[in-house]
């Protein structure tokens, strides 16, 4: 008997092709409302669910009785109860490697805009209003040689931080649960409380992964603690930082800018004020949203779910549950 498999994210053809050589798919493209009644269905007959974005609770779980594992496609876990996963002995694996020095690039780049203001100024020629040379109202600050403050120095925490020691000879500060000796000897990185990165940091850079523990871990409080010329980046997600009291914390000026890929809701809402602030540069969750590495995330998962769905072992595991080969 073929094992079926559902599918709630958009797949490239050449990978939905393949799955369905070896499996029954189900493809619902994108799907928003994971109530909807033929995923529903779709599902309580399901081995494998593989998608993203999407809050997978354990109601959902309950209407798979025969779910095997779970595909995501991404590296960033919190939309599953992983826990209740691995108590159902349901497989959970995601995409960690292949997109981290894309999410790099895009830290980077919201480093470099926010700091020389570029799409503030960019707007400027848009509008039809660059009518004399810029001057002092419209400088930006300098990245290069400034100190560069990583909170989570993990895969992707340490490819910005590579970026910004070997590519602008930044000072590279870090808050992290585990010391990273070895990027400590490679890039001269110095492990910080948080509270001390925070006082110490030109640029902080958000990367660890939403838990119940780093949720809100910038608020209020960690926002004042940041020097009033600081840029706070968040590359991670929407709720490790308190997006109320960062907006309180831009308008009155206690930090310089932020650049965000991530929101607390998502897509961001029209009438958010960061859509529209000076000094924000917002971005609609774009850190891995390249052809080549899109590609490459769905390639992984696929793989994923077809050894997890083989019985053997897949590349990326997130959990560990009982039937899982050594
Ligand atoms: P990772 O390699 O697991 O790195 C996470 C780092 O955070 C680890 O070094 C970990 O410490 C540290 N950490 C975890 N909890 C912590 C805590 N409570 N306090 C301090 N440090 C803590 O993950 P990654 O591949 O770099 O990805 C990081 C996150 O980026 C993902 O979870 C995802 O949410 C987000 N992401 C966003 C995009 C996007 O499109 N914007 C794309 C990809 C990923 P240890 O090393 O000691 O375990």
């Amino acid at each position: 008997m073929q094992k079926r498999i559902v599918v709630y994210r958009p797949l490239p053809e050449d990978l939905l092709a393949e799955l369905k050589r070896d499996f029954h798919v189900e493809d619902f493209g994108h799907l928003d409302d994971l109530d909807d009644p033929a995923f529903r269905a779709a599902l309580s007959e399901a081995h494998g669910l593989l998608g993203a974005g999407q809050k997978i609770t354990a109601e959902i779980l309950d209407a798979a009785p025969q779910l095997e594992t779970i595909s995501s496609v991404s590296v960033g876990v919190d939309a599953y109860p992983v826990e209740e996963l691995t108590r159902r002995d349901i497989q959970l694996c995601h995409t960690p490697d292949v997109l981290t020095e894309t999410t790099a690039d895009t830290g980077f780049l919201l480093i470099m805009a926010t700091a020389r203001r570029a799409m503030e100024l960019a707007d400027l020629i848009r509008r039809g209003d660059w009518q004399a040379s810029i001057g002092e109202a419209h400088y930006g600050s300098d990245v290069h040689g400034k100190t560069l403050g990583m909170v989570g120095m993990g895969r992707i925490g340490a490819a910005i931080a590579r970026r910004g020691a070997l590519g602008f000879g930044m000072r590279i500060l870090y808050s992290n649960a585990s010391p990273k000796p070895a990027l400590e000897e490679e890039l001269g990185a110095r492990r910080r409380e948080l509270d001390e990165l925070l006082a110490e940091a030109d640029f902080v850079c958000v990367t660890v992964p939403l838990s119940a523990e780093t949720e809100r871990l910038i608020g209020q409080r960690e926002l004042g603690l940041m020097r009033d010329s600081a840029i706070l980046i968040n590359i991670a997600r929407g709720k490790v930082v308190d997006e109320t009291a960062l907006i309180e914390a831009l308008n009155a000026g206690r930090i310089r800018a932020a650049g965000l890929d991530v929101f607390e809701r998502e897509p961001l809402p029209a009438d958010s004020p960061l859509s529209h602030m000076a000094n924000v540069v917002a971005l609609p969750h774009i850190g891995s949203a390249t052809h080549e590495t899109r590609h490459a995330m769905a390639r992984r998962a696929v793989d994923n779910l077809r050894l997890a769905l083989s019985g053997e072992r897949p590349i990326s595991p997130f959990n560990d549950p009982a039937r899982l080969p050594a």
